[in-house]
């Protein structure tokens, strides 16, 4: 009986992992790759060192459509089977405040590591083959599909579409081609926006090449200032641009309000360790001893210089003014500001600041299996898929989670280690 030819497009975390499971259970797998080299993304993740899942792992981690879903396939291809995943190819791990990591602390051991279990397993990379198109298979052809590149036709019993999304720097060279292969093929498409980035606001004026960082509760309010969402971290600003990872874990929602064109606020809150009456007894008593002061000496336990001139500016105070000079009620306003820093966010960053892709396609045309409802056999897998997860080893997770899964139902074969 001849090998189930398998079709894999794009070499990234996705693909390489279901290249892995579906090589070494005896399918004939043809990895097609637009660039001269694969996993380039996966190589830079994590700062370099690959945060490649997290201990914390739970369905409201990802996006909303995509929870329900998550709730399902983490049960059967979640943290631990991709640990065992890692093991079975030769990579350990280690946990560092709950995220994973490899222990070699390298992200390009991942990829080699990857690569070298696919060609061990009898895979075959082609590089610089850009797939363009599925195309149902004729009779003649004896498969299901077949995948068209520029000058090639490659047969498949099965086609995992694994071409990433538009996330990332430009040497990644993701610009969503699997998009449009998946809505040739009737899938829907969720229109795509860039998420875990920073967020533009032009309130933030600091010299070019200025950066500050403080460690804040970062709220988002809605048009009506109501908090939906809060996070709590170092924020980084940069002249017109706040960033950190608090903010970046925002800006999936940010950017989604900002497409209905609605406003968004961010608001800091610097004392967030503070309880609210301790912080008014607090500044009750600094303000009662130090009457002889400047603005701008009294606020430099506050924060960070260029955010007390930003905050005296806001409130129409001159920072060399003593304090007995001004108006007490407007000293403690702007005292209490401190705890209420409200930013208005006009923009998010662009995909190549961006480390995932909210979007894609949307989960209402995937199977149980990731298999497109209207093209059988032909999977969407990885960060195409409209699923984005929190910083911290969610989005590569998700790659794996999404591989195992297509993998077992291309294959037939469960895999030794899933549970359930
Ligand atoms: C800077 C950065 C840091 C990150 N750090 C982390 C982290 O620490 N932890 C985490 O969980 N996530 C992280 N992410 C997110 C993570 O990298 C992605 O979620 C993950 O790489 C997505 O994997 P993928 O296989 O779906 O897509 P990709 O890794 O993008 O792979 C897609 C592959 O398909 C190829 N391709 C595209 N189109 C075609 C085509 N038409 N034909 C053939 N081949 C094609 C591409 O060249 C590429 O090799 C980070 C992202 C960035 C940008």
């Amino acid at each position: 009986m001849r090998a189930k030819r398998v079709v894999i497009i794009g070499g990234g975390a996705a693909g390489l992992t279901a290249g892995v499971l579906c090589a070494r259970a005896g399918c004939a797998v043809k990895m097609l790759e637009k660039t001269e080299v694969c996993g380039r993304k996966l190589s830079m993740t994590g700062n370099g060192r690959c945060n490649l899942s997290n201990l914390a792992m739970e369905a409201s981690c990802y996006n909303e459509a995509a929870a329900p879903l998550l709730e399902q396939l983490l049960g059967r291809f979640g943290v631990r089977e991709a640990i065992d995943f890692f093991d079975s190819v030769g990579v350990l791990v280690r946990e560092e405040e709950g995220c994973l990591y490899p222990v070699s602390g390298q992200a390009q051991t991942v990829t080699d590591a990857l690569l070298h279990a696919f060609l061990s397993a009898g895979g075959e990379i082609l590089y610089r083959r850009q797939a363009k198109e599925i195309l149902a298979g004729e009779a003649a052809d004896d498969a299901a599909w077949m995948v068209r590149t520029a000058g090639e036709r490659y047969p498949a019993d099965a086609v995992l579409l694994a071409s990433g999304a538009l996330s990332g720097p430009k040497t990644t060279k993701s610009t969503g081609d699997g998009y449009y292969i998946a809505e040739k093929l009737g899938a829907e498409i969720v229109p795509a926006y860039p998420a875990l980035c920073g967020l533009q606001c032009e309130e933030v004026r600091l010299p070019k090449e200025t950066g500050l960082r403080v460690f804040a509760t970062v709220r988002m309010r809605s048009p009506e200032q109501s908090i939906l969402a809060e996070e709590r971290g170092e924020v980084q600003f940069t002249a017109g641009r706040i960033s950190g990872i608090p903010v970046m874990q925002l800006s999936a929602a940010c950017a989604r309000l900002l497409a209905e064109g609605k406003a968004v606020t961010l608001s800091l809150d610097l004392f967030p360790e503070t309880a609210d009456a301790d912080f008014e007894d607090m500044i009750q008593a600094r303000v009662r001893d130090a009457y002889q002061q400047t603005l701008g000496d009294f606020l430099r336990g506050f924060a960070h210089a260029e955010i007390n001139r930003m905050l005296a500016e806001r409130f129409g105070l001159s920072l060399t003014q003593p304090l007995r000079e001004g108006s007490a009620e407007r000293l403690f306003a702007l005292l209490r500001a401190y705890r209420d820093i409200r930013f208005a966010i006009g923009g998010t960053d662009d995909y190549v600041h961006a480390q995932a892709t909210a979007g894609g396609i949307a989960l209402s045309s995937l199977t149980e299996t990731l298999s497109l409802q209207s093209a059988p056999g032909v999977y969407a897998i990885g960060e195409l898929a409209d699923v984005n997860g929190r910083c911290g080893g969610y989005n590569l997770q998700w790659a794996w989670t999404s591989a195992m899964c297509a993998a077992e139902a291309v294959t037939g074969q469960r895999f030794p280690w899933r549970r359930g």
